[in-house]
């Protein structure tokens, strides 16, 4: 665990602290079936939080986890967990599912046997004034056919790992990620959008990378602002020409880059007014009771 204040759901209750909550026998134990989603609570709010919990269960459909929660009933007991936090708290918000049983093969997991559970845990939210550095990797996200990469699994994130340590040995925040074409996709850990002569691009969602949910509620914002958007084709030395970079993720909302390599950035208007935007969104949504 990262965090503190620890609190799981798990077979119908909620409980303090982490669980053990996975079986040495588990499917998802020693096969990696495994999704998971991550949304945030902070100030009484938890943006997104219904899409987060759809996402979750198209994940787990994507690895051939029978989905057993609904969205809405997700939703409800995350907020009967978070009863138990603080307004002022950052939590980590974690669903998440795996395959219990595997049918004769082992292989392909069966549809009575799925394991849920939510994880609780308080990181705090990144300083007001955080900004991050970016470099190349010589990883890729894998292609549609031959990962899950339309879920949110697990079984993704060691390609991440090794990006991510790769970067930070070379003394920089995160990796900017290019796909098996060599087209910008994402970093890490987050989507990544730049701004060129006032327009805002960040690349198509072309299946290869999470698509993310905060990358999505930008982009609205943006329009709804009259900033054009363009979802696009990028290549890396498109961000060497970039006049402001920011990534973009559940976990802190927007992170302005500072460097890409060589390359400097101011953290420039338009990564300001986002920032504005998304909390004013925020704060309008309805606040728990
Ligand atoms: N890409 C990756 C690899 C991530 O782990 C995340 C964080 N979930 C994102 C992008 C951002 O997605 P979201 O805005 O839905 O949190």
């Amino acid at each position: 665990a990262v965090g503190k204040n620890i609190h799981t759901y798990h077979n119908g209750a909620w409980h303090k602290g982490d669980l053990p909550i996975m079986n040495a026998a588990d499917h998802g134990s020693w096969l990696g079936t495994t999704v998971f989603d991550g949304a945030r609570f902070w100030k009484g709010m938890a943006p997104d939080l219904d899409l987060h919990c759809q996402r979750v269960n198209a994940s787990a459909e994507a690895l051939m986890i029978t989905p057993t929660v609904s969205a809405e009933e997700m939703e409800e007991l995350i907020w009967d967990g978070l009863a138990t936090y603080d307004d002022e708290a950052a939590v980590y918000i974690r669903p998440m599912y795996w395959a219990i049983n595997g049918d004769q093969s082992a292989i392909v997991p069966t549809s009575d046997s799925t394991g849920f559970a939510i994880c609780l845990e308080e990181i705090p939210m990144a300083p007001d004034n955080a900004v991050t550095t970016l470099t190349t990797t010589r990883f890729r996200r894998p292609v549609l056919d031959s990962s899950v990469v339309n879920a949110k699994a697990g079984c993704l994130y060691p390609n991440n790992a090794r990006m991510l340590a790769e970067a930070r040995a070379k003394g920089f925040g995160n990796a900017l990620v290019c796909d098996a074409l060599g087209n910008v996709a994402e970093t890490a850990s987050a989507n990544v959008f730049m701004v060129k002569d006032g327009v805002l691009k960040t690349p198509i969602a072309n299946g290869t990378f999470l698509s993310g949910i905060t990358r999505a509620r930008h982009i609205k914002n943006a329009q709804a602002d009259g900033i054009e958007v363009q979802e696009t084709v990028l290549q890396l030395d498109d961000f060497h020409e970039a006049d402001e970079v920011f990534l973009t993720g559940n976990m802190n909302k927007i992170t302005p880059v500072s460097a890409f390599d060589d390359t400097q950035y101011q953290t420039g208007p338009i990564t300001k007014r986002l920032k504005q935007l998304y909390w004013d969104w925020a704060r309008s949504l309805p606040k728990r009771g």
